[in-house]
């Protein structure tokens, strides 16, 4: 098959780099004019009149990024396969979309309200009890356009460092992680649920990603499957789904929902006996589903900003490096490395190894390094 990718960073490069050997070809579609796949054929159009060069190249279309004019998928689903529907896309980019969804479909999240001035933030914020997130409505992504309001006197410097028109308003949720499941549908509908991931977020950008989440009880996992399958039945989706979670006392409340392979899913490249990738792309080709059973213990460990000692960390045994090609600059994702174990204990030891050859990483705070319970 010709896989036709919109979007053209290092997700569609993983994509590819699984696509391959199942006898795939790739051509991405780039809008940014700043293409980083390093992969296959890329077509950029800035303009958005290739659309019809690309399309005549690919046998189907699917994402690797959701910030792409939604009118772009639809028109190309007009002539071609786009997997997961458009209809995926539209609700992705818009929180107020997506909860309203979560809401239909009982899936539980944060109480919310929308403002469109900094008097209804300042409203928001009053009715709903501070601390609140104020996030923008469209366009947000790594904690980009957000900040917390600690009262509602916070309301007006929150709107203008902000800066755009609509906002969403959400309790704040004291939550004691972050947790993200995914899971992928085949296009006969068959779905099947990777381990969830407990994430460690720094300054907006996800660090970590431990998989199997530690002391994660039956219970709520089950509760996160049936959510998220609610939402692949709903969306008749094909492809990969990632849902972010946060695990309060003892339930979950959704945050968000992503239409694509996603960082917090790099540990099944070795971690799982089928990668994410490997199972978006068998999705979107028609192809039975691959085990997505774990292989171990995981943890994935981002490289942000700089590359640190790639050459230490490849002398580790059990530290599998993926790097993107990426210039180094602050906050951006340049590479990832995958850290196997046979313990927790073990991998908590083998991830302080890789990440101190990495500078500027965080502490592994999260729940294999606190004392107190879940
Ligand atoms: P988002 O862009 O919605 O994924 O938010 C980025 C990060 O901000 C999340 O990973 C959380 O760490 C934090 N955050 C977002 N919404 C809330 C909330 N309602 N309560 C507490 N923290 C939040």
């Amino acid at each position: 098959m010709r896989i036709g990718v919109l979007g053209a960073g290092q997700l569609g490069r993983m994509l590819a780099l699984a696509g391959y050997p199942l006898a795939n070809t790739f051509v991405f579609y780039d809008m940014s004019g700043n293409p980083s796949a390093g992969i296959g054929e890329v077509v950029t159009d800035q303009s958005g009149d290739k659309a019809e060069a690309f399309l005549a190249r690919v046998d189907l279309v699917t994402y690797e990024f959701e910030h792409l004019p939604v009118e772009i998928a639809e028109t190309m689903a007009r002539s071609k396969p786009v997997h997961p529907a458009p209809r995926a896309l539209q609700v992705c980019q818009n929180r107020e979309a997506e909860k309203t969804l979560f809401g239909r479909l009982g899936i539980p999240t944060p109480r919310w309200q929308m403002a469109d001035s900094a008097e209804s933030l300042r409203q928001a914020a009053e009715e709903l009890g501070c601390p609140v997130v104020a996030k923008s409505n469209t366009e947000g992504y790594d904690g980009k356009g957000q900040a917390v309001l600690r009262s509602p006197d916070d309301a007006e410097q929150a709107w203008n460092a902000i800066g755009h028109d609509r906002l969403m308003v959400e309790k704040f949720v004291n939550f004691s992680r972050e947790v993200s499941l995914i899971a992928v549908r085949s296009s006969d509908g068959d779905v099947a649920f990777y381990p969830m991931a407990e994430n460690v977020h720094h300054e907006g950008i996800l660090r970590y990603s431990i998989a199997p989440a530690p002391r994660l009880s039956r219970e709520l996992e089950e509760e996160a499957d049936g959510y998220i399958r609610a939402l692949l039945h709903e969306l008749d989706y094909v492809g990969v789904l990632a849902l972010e979670l946060f695990e309060t006392d003892k339930s979950l409340v959704a945050n968000e929902m992503a239409p694509r392979v996603h960082n917090s899913g790099h540990w099944t490249m070795e971690g799982a006996m089928t990668s994410q990738f490997e199972n978006h792309i068998r999705a979107v080709t028609g192809l039975p589903l691959g085990n997505t059973a774990p292989r171990g213990l995981s943890c994935m460990v981002n490289i942000i900003g700089e590359h640190g000692n790639i050459k230490r960390i490849l002398e580790l045994p059990y530290a599998h490096v993926h790097l993107y090609d990426k210039e180094e600059r602050p906050g951006r994702k340049l590479g990832h490395v995958n850290v196997l174990a046979d313990s927790y204990e073990e991998l908590r030891w083998r991830v302080e190894n890789v990440a101190q050859f990495l500078p500027g990483s965080p502490e592994l705070d999260c729940s294999l390094t606190r004392t107190s319970p879940l």
